[in-house]
């Protein structure tokens, strides 16, 4: 695969078992200062066995993790738009062999449908999903970009959808262009195996059973000038250790060709997914110990790039990785086209054939339960998109973000949002929750940052929406 150099990934998990235990300490101090980790340093920490030295590197990660985010986490929701799809990847309840589950592909009034119902919800963030097919008459890129601007008309009350990631298939540059022209934020795309072997295993036909043009796609899209990029694998086809080391490749590529790194890493562990057998017992599982250690040692190796934890983890699960480093979770998720108009199908208790799902989740919460409970762990919840409004992208986004310099703001934005969460849609006691937050964070503010937070505070409750710092 191209980028990807297996042997040396290779070696270095070999070489990584033999070193002495005592180099620890300096990897996490070098760490601690928030600079970037080599391959071999990582390594080291992955194959790191001894239970103190690992909760060593959990609190070092914690660390960084406030250090460069502070207290916020971003929070998203993914709007599948289709299940159609030409590839057959033999995890995933979408793959075109599977008859079991019943094909849709969302029309511009389902999709503006949708979106209100997310809107009245208070979600802002909507992270586009679909299959890699278009319906038919239409082109991918036409399907997708007709899609994203259904979901930018939405509207309920004051409030809009402010940023739209998308997470499809991969384009040809001018496609990309195209996608850009839209108004994404991120272009998500998943290597799924840095394992070129597995990789062309679990790919048997269909467009993405070539892993080049699908390395590739991510830096088609930096030339076509989308530069927040979200990479990740999908954990459980290979040894997670190689493919940690295979996603910190794909990073050292991209700081070495276009001088900033990925916006954000997604760890997706394989689940259940009607009709996939093999997902149902992935040939390497991965234990949710050795999970916690990929999401503490890429929060230490790129401290600058975010680290996105979906619904297909538990509520338990996902509360204590925000600990170790992920900056930020989807909530109320349903994973088939049309689940919530008619209500949140998972939640409906709707069999996945039933609701055509792509998997089945693992956190069934509502929005406001998830508030609630990232304040009771003092997370702020924020809904903000200010970075990709004021384009501070790419390589800007990395300089504010490298020294922790984005913190500041990113915690001024979170309680903004907050407050509209609190004034339009959050129930009486996460009312209550945000109220008390908002108020013990400005005690920690200076001077000036009270006087511009009570300023925002004063024009929300104005019924103005959507400011930020
Ligand atoms: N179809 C496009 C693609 O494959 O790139 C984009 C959307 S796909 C629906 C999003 C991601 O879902 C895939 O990249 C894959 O990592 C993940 N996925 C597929 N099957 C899964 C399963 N059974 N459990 C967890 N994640 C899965
Ligand atoms: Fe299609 Fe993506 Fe599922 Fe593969 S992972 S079958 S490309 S939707």
């Amino acid at each position: 695969m191209k980028y990807i150099n297996e042997e040396k990934i290779n070696n270095l998990i070999v070489d990584a078992t033999k070193i002495d235990s005592r180099k620890l300490d300096v990897i996490l101090k070098k760490a601690k200062s928030l600079q970037r980790l080599t391959l071999d340093e990582s390594a080291v920490l992955l194959l790191i066995k001894d239970p103190e030295d690992i909760q060593k590197i959990f609190s070092a990660a914690s660390f960084v993790k406030d250090a460069i985010y502070g207290r916020r986490v971003v929070l998203f929701v993914p709007l599948y738009i289709s299940n159609l799809c030409a590839n057959n990847c033999l995890y995933c309840a979408f793959k075109s062999d599977n008859s079991l589950i019943k094909r849709k592909a969302l029309t511009v009034p389902e999709i503006n449908t949708q979106t209100e119902w997310l809107l009245s919800r208070g979600h802002k963030r909507i992270l586009m999903v679909c299959g890699e097919e278009a319906p038919s008459g239409k082109s991918n890129i036409d399907y997708y970009t007709e899609a994203i601007k259904a979901i930018y008309a939405a509207e309920v009350g004051k409030n809009k959808i402010k940023r739209v990631n998308v997470n499809c298939a991969p384009l040809g540059v001018d496609e990309f262009k195209q996608l850009k022209a839209s108004g994404i934020g991120t272009y998500q795309i998943f290597q799924e195996t840095y394992h070129q072997d597995t990789y062309l295993r679990m790919h048997p036909k269909g467009p993405k059973r070539d892993p080049d043009n699908r390395i590739d796609a991510v830096d088609r899209a930096f030339s076509a000038g989308i530069d927040d990029i979200g990479i990740g694998a999908l954990f459980g086809l290979y040894d997670w250790r190689f493919e940690t080391l295979g996603l910190l490749s794909h990073v050292q590529h991209m700081e070495k060709k276009f001088k900033v790194g990925p916006h954000t890493i997604s760890v997706p562990r394989i689940e259940p997914a009607e009709g996939a057998e093999l997902s149902l017992n992935p040939p390497y599982k991965i234990s949710d110990e050795e999970f916690k250690k990929v999401v503490a040692v890429l929060r230490l190796s790129v401290p600058y790039t975010g680290i996105i934890m979906t619904t297909r983890e538990n509520a338990g699960m996902r509360d204590l990785l925000l600990s170790l480093g992920v900056s930020q979770i989807s909530a109320e998720s349903n994973t088939s086209p049309g689940g919530y108009s008619a209500g949140n199908a998972e939640q409906a208790g709707l069999p996945d054939r039933q609701a055509g799902g792509q998997f089945s989740l693992g956190d069934h919460r509502s929005l406001d339960q998830i508030v609630g409970a990232l304040i009771a762990h003092d997370y702020i919840p924020s809904f903000c998109a200010a970075c990709y409004r004021l384009e501070r992208t790419g390589e800007t986004f990395m300089q504010m973000a490298k020294p922790g310099t984005i913190k500041g703001k990113c915690s001024m934005n979170a309680l903004i949002t907050l407050k509209e969460y609190l004034n339009d849609f959050a129930s009486v006691s996460v009312r209550d929750a945000c109220q008390k937050m908002i108020a013990r964070y400005f005690k920690q503010l200076d001077p000036l940052e009270q006087e511009q937070l009570k300023l925002f505070i004063g024009h929300v409750d104005s019924g103005i929406r959507d400011e930020y710092v």
